[in-house]
């Protein structure tokens, strides 16, 4: 499979890539590090006359935390530099592993999560984790910013809120209370598997007590989901098997899996179960986020 011809513009700066984007209209598409742009080029899922690439913005590369603002994450940052940053690493190693999760080393080197995000793939392996732990995103474009809570950022399967000429900036999860967080994801391979199931949790412990949940489910709708009704299970109950236990059962309920060829929605939806379960006992015993 052959690339199709298309121009390509390496932009300066994030407005001059919105205007660009803006003045082309969908005939231009954004490229951060291609890995699912180039392959649906080759694949002749996507057309596009224009190739504009943020890639070279070194400015959306910083992964920091800022006080009162919280853990700030450039969209250009690549899975491999979200594994392997010690900023991340002290407080929320959960992303930290689900980057280590994701593809393979070469992809974790280009891909970035930005890129993951704005891809709106209802598999993918970011959207979960991060809206557990109450992230915003930041789109900008010629006149300005907005931001908003990543979980209103998905519309449908590829379909986002975000504009023609806008461009996801950063990504921040701002301080909260949670003491433990972590996502795990079935796939059907150990390396380079997309999720056929991902659930994401993060909690607030008081000794045995579960003060806030939150529950994540990816691959499992049309976009990512929260699992509300066993949220409200557990908030304010002492955690037992038999608590945790039925939180699965009630995500299980909440979600909407389809059957293709990685899984049958009754698989899934099992695997929702199972998958609920024990990553609120490992949020709930790991102590750290
Ligand atoms: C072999 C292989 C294995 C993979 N494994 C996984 C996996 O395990 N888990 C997983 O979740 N994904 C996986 N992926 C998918 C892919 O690697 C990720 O989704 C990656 O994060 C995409 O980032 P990118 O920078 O390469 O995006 P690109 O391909 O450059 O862009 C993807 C889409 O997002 C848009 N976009 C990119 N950046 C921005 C931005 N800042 N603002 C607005 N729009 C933007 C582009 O216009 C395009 O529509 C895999 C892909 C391959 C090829």
């Amino acid at each position: 499979m052959y690339l199709p011809d298309f121009d390509y513009i390496a932009a300066a700066t994030v407005v001059k890539a919105s205007r660009l984007l803006g003045s082309l209209g969908p005939e231009a598409k954004l490229i951060a590090g291609g890995t699912d742009v180039l392959p649906m080029l080759k694949q002749g899922t996507l057309a596009t006359k224009t190739l504009i690439s943020i890639n070279r913005l070194s400015e959306l590369k910083n992964i920091s935390f800022e006080k009162g603002k919280g853990h700030i994450i450039g969209a250009l940052a690549t899975h491999n530099e979200v594994m392997k940053s010690p900023v991340l690493q002290e407080k929320y190693m959960s992303v930290c592993e689900t980057a280590h999760r994701m593809a393979n080393n070469q992809i974790r080197n280009i891909g970035t999560i930005g890129g993951n995000i704005s891809n709106a793939v209802p598999s993918a392996d970011f959207p979960p984790i991060l809206i557990a732990l109450g992230a915003t995103v930041t789109l900008q474009n010629s006149s300005g910013s907005r931001t908003l809570p990543l979980e209103g950022f998905f519309m449908g399967p590829r379909q986002s809120v975000i504009a023609q000429d806008e461009i996801l900036t950063e990504i921040v999860i701002p301080e909260n209370g949670f003491s433990g967080s972590t996502y795990h994801k079935f796939g059907l391979r150990r390396s380079g598997a997309l999720a056929v199931v991902g659930v994401a949790v993060a909690v607030a412990m008081e000794g045995n007590i579960c003060k806030d949940a939150c529950i994540v489910l990816g691959a499992v709708a049309p976009t990512p989901m929260r699992a509300k009704e066993a949220e409200a299970l557990l908030r304010g109950k002492e955690v037992s098997d038999a608590l945790l236990e039925k939180a699965g059962k009630l995500a299980a309920a909440a979600s909407n899996p389809i059957t293709d060829i990685r899984g049958s929605e009754e698989y899934r939806r099992d695997m929702v179960r199972v998958f609920t379960r024990r990553c609120l006992r490992k949020a709930m015993d790991n102590g750290h986020v």
